[in-house]
């Protein structure tokens, strides 16, 4: 008989988007002229900078010819990109990471999703809570969790995440962990966490032979100077901690596919009998069996954000991004919400005093809004909403004028 993963059974079903959707389309109909503005995009809205189409349409003239055609490239990918990522995203910033620890990928979410296959399937996982729902499934389809009881997986740790600790658990909260996710600046709160506050984990992951797991996707967000850009720049993290890069909300690659992901030489985790096996040629090794690397074209993309003037276009649009975050979260706060993120993230975590589903009702039903539920997130983003600035300049002002009226 022709079974399936009983694991899949378990996920819990993607309710949040779909039931958003559902609402949405609900109140569109009832009210056809509604010009409905939608604060809960995980999407950039701003094209592609100058420096990256110029780039990949040269790459394409490249394909179109003979001489500089290329077929199949490394699976870790291309050297001229690892070597910009290492040097300007790295070595640059005083933090020690070579090119041949970075493996460039078509993003970071497959990269978050296919890490766990080079661990034990008796692992214990520590995930944050409200948490982006990538770390937790991939774990639950391989089958790492129990049944799944009021959202929350048994076999699990979850690190709440609230204004009791800024949003930023501490290792205290994750006794047992074998490996912890972490994501700085945080999808979905926007919060940041300092470098003190990294260096506890990577203390405590040194201590305990774990690991972190560290999504780096909104790194270039950040702007409040001495908030790290990466966990290596915490003193012992080369040997306890993968890094998640992602050129999607960097530089508007989300539809285009480009990330990368660092695995430290030197970094272990342990066989049965106690043995140190390193991750970074097992990581080699399932990258170079499972992935054909990503596109030529793309990568001669990717490393025309290195470039002046890809750096200097790549930074004006998340100044872009920023401000409509800035314009929100001032408005939010005169009303007198509590709102943590923007500044350094394009999200806002809005504490709504309430249910999030009924302040996401309201907004929609009163001012026309979309935004997203925190309880979607996990059980600690209950009583919260999360507001993105992913949005044309114009939609912010319009939807500020009418969360004016409406709050
Ligand atoms: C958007 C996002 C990513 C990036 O995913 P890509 O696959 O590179 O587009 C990774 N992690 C988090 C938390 C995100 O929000």
């Amino acid at each position: 008989m022709l079974h399936v993963n009983e694991n899949y059974s378990r996920i819990q079903a993607s309710y949040l988007f779909t039931e958003i959707a559902h609402r949405v389309t609900a109140h569109q109909s009832a009210n056809p002229d509604a010009k409905v503005i939608r604060l809960g995009i995980g999407d950039v809205t701003e094209p592609l900078c100058d420096a990256v189409v110029k780039a990949m349409h040269k790459a394409v003239d490249d394909e179109a010819t003979r001489d500089n055609f290329h077929g199949y490239g490394p699976e870790q990918g291309y050297a001229f990109l690892r070597e910009k990522a290492a040097k300007c995203d790295f070595q640059d910033r005083g933090v020690d990471i070579a090119a041949d620890e970075i493996f460039v990928s078509d993003g970071a979410k497959c990269d978050c999703g296919n890490i766990q296959e080079l661990f034990g399937h008796d692992v214990k996982i520590a995930v944050g809570d409200p948490v982006y729902p990538v770390y937790v499934d991939t774990n639950v389809m391989a089958g790492r969790t129990g049944a799944n009881d009021g959202g929350r997986y048994a076999g699990l740790v979850y690190l709440t995440c609230d204004a009791s600790n800024g949003f930023v658990p501490g290792p205290e909260s994750a006794e047992g962990a074998d490996i912890v996710y972490l994501c700085y600046p945080n999808n979905p709160t926007g919060a940041v966490a300092t470098k003190e506050q990294l260096q506890k984990w990577v203390d405590w992951a040194n201590a305990n032979k774990s690991l972190i797991l560290f999504d780096a996707a909104y790194e270039a967000f950040i702007r409040t100077p001495g908030i790290p850009h990466s966990i290596y720049e915490c003193e012992g993290a080369r040997t306890c901690a993968i890094e998640f890069r992602s050129y999607s909300k960097t530089a508007g690659f989300t539809g285009v596919r480009c990330g990368y992901t660092v695995v430290p030489k030197g970094l272990v985790a342990y066989a049965k009998d106690g043995s140190p096996v390193e991750l970074r040629p097992m990581w080699t090794r399932r990258q170079t069996t499972k992935f054909n690397g990503a596109s030529y074209i793309t990568q001669r993309g990717a490393e025309a954000i290195y470039s002046p003037e890809g750096q200097a276009q790549t930074k004006a649009t998340i100044d872009f991004y920023l401000e409509n975050g800035r314009l929100m979260k001032e408005a939010l706060l005169a009303l007198g919400y509590e709102v943590t993120g923007g500044g350094n993230s394009p999200y806002l975590w809005v504490n709504v005093k309430g249910d999030s589903w009924e302040f996401f009702d309201k907004l929609l039903k009163k001012a026309n809004v979309v935004t997203t539920p925190g309880a979607g997130f996990g059980r600690a983003g209950e009583g919260y909403i999360r507001i993105s600035s992913f949005n044309s300049r114009e939609n912010v002002l319009e939807a500020v004028e009418r969360l004016k009226k409406v709050l």
